[in-house]
């Protein structure tokens, strides 16, 4: 009785109000509500190819793609007609399908370091998993994670650094209790002695080390190939597994993962345990994680680490994810993302340098960051600190600039973007421009 009468016509601003009346803050996932830069947040009306449309008309270049999921961009007449072929099938069954191990069949194929997979829900989810595998699988209990990356919401990957060295972290969000991060170790991203330290001292506890290869929950920052090799080497003489996180990575950055990027400079490079989502679910609800045999088959039925989910391998999801998948296994798919991705970020870096603003970029496949640096020559961040240290005040103003222009950029300057195979060469001009417009005004200023 509480809730206005919903209205025919609505804005943003009315929209976001009445929702803040009946869900948290008004959103179902917290960076939706741009508290990071302010403003009113755009409810989105639809979509198509590389654009959305607001409630109140407005058309936006989409650089978010559901946070990486629409690598084809939305609404592509291939991936429809699958979903809506396997919804006339039935929406959920809660017994094994063909497409599920279609699906499974598909991912092995194309990473090298999986033959076995288990497919879930949520990037949360199979994080959540991959974790409980490889503590199962080696009895152990500690875990390494880095500052920066985020890998779902599992009340033990919700931490922060503590003070000093390899001390135990510190939960960073209410209601996860000290005790259950306490095997929890958050290290500096990129720092190898670090890491080599805290294998020294406690190598024999450690599970399992956990990283995002390229870490998209901090704008965008490589692991560095002497990190990630250094780390492989410490697993391996110390018995622990090598997690890679490619929720947001997978099949987004090359077809065969940030590993297969790793693997051109490390030879014979490969993670022990994967995890993907976003992409391989094509906009659906899907996830997954994989690793050898031997290590799946420590999962129930067969083993005793367990795992379950009433809507896992979902007949509509694995039918978006198959047919997504089906598209960006085509020859030239990752060539032609990827050349268009760089010519963004090329494009967005010239228009700075024009316009006489620090900046730096970086790109791999569809992914994408970029960075207001301090200083003029400055290179990428490394880690988060350094990522934290750059101009947040000129990356918000850049944000509200674009999207005024009808550009849709991650609304946080710790958050990704992407491109997808549906933006053209003058959806990428019509950005720079846009960019050069915004950034003209900055330097004004
Ligand atoms: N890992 C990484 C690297 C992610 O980027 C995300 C989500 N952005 C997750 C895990 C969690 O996935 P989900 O939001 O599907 O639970």
């Amino acid at each position: 009785p509480c809730l206005p009468e919903p209205r025919a016509v609505s804005t943003n601003q009315a929209l976001f109000e009445r929702a803040q009346l009946s869900i948290p803050g008004g959103v179902n996932s917290p960076v939706r509500a741009f508290r990071a830069v302010g403003g009113t947040p755009r409810f989105i009306a639809r979509a198509q190819g590389p654009y959305m449309w607001d409630a109140e008309g407005q058309r936006y270049i989409d650089y978010i793609g559901s946070w990486g999921p629409m690598i084809l961009g939305h609404g592509h007449p291939a991936v429809l007609d699958a979903v809506i072929r396997a919804a006339h099938e039935g929406f959920s069954f809660g017994a094994p399908t063909e497409r599920e191990v279609e699906l499974a069949e598909e991912i092995i194929r194309n990473v090298p370091s999986i033959e076995q997979v288990r497919l879930v829900s949520s990037g949360t989810e199979a994080g959540m998993t991959a974790i409980r595998l490889a503590r199962g699988a080696t009895g152990r209990s500690k875990i390494i994670k880095f500052e920066g990356c985020y890998h779902g919401h599992a009340d033990a990957l919700l931490v922060k650094a503590g003070s000093g060295l390899a001390t135990f972290g510190h939960p960073t969000s209410a209601g996860v209790p000290p005790e259950v991060v306490q095997h929890t170790l958050v290290l500096e991203f990129n720092n190898i002695e670090q890491i080599e330290e805290t294998f020294k001292a406690q190598g024999g506890d450690i599970a399992c080390v956990m990283i995002e290869p390229i870490a998209g929950n901090m704008n965008f920052v490589r692991a560095s190939v002497p990190f990630v090799k250094r780390i492989r080497e410490l697993c391996d003489q110390y018995g622990a597994l090598f997690v890679f996180d490619e929720v947001m990575t997978g099949f987004r950055v090359a077809l065969g993962s940030a590993q297969s990027v790793y693997a051109r400079d490390i030879p014979g490079f490969q993670p022990d345990i994967s995890v993907f989502g976003k992409v391989i679910g094509g906009g659906m609800p899907l996830a997954a994680f994989g690793s050898s045999r031997k290590i799946m088959q420590n999962l129930a039925p067969l083993g005793g680490v367990y795992q379950a989910g009433t809507l896992s391998g979902n007949p509509v999801a694995t039918a978006c994810g198959l047919a997504t998948l089906k598209e960006i296994t085509k020859p030239g798919f990752y060539e032609a993302l990827g050349a268009r991705t760089q010519a963004l970020v090329s494009g967005l870096t010239e228009a700075a340098k024009a316009a006489g603003v620090p900046f730096v970029g970086d790109s791999e496949g569809g992914m994408f960051g970029f960075f207001f640096t301090n200083h003029a020559g400055e290179g990428l961040p490394q880690n988060y600190n350094v990522v934290m240290a750059t101009q947040k005040e000129r990356f918000n103003r850049f944000f509200h600039g674009m999207l005024d222009r009808g550009v849709y950029l991650a609304p946080a300057l710790y958050e990704a973007g992407f491109v997808s195979a549906s933006h053209t060469e003058a959806d990428i001009a019509a950005t720079v421009a846009a960019a050069a417009d915004v950034l003209r005004i900055e330097a004004a200023n």
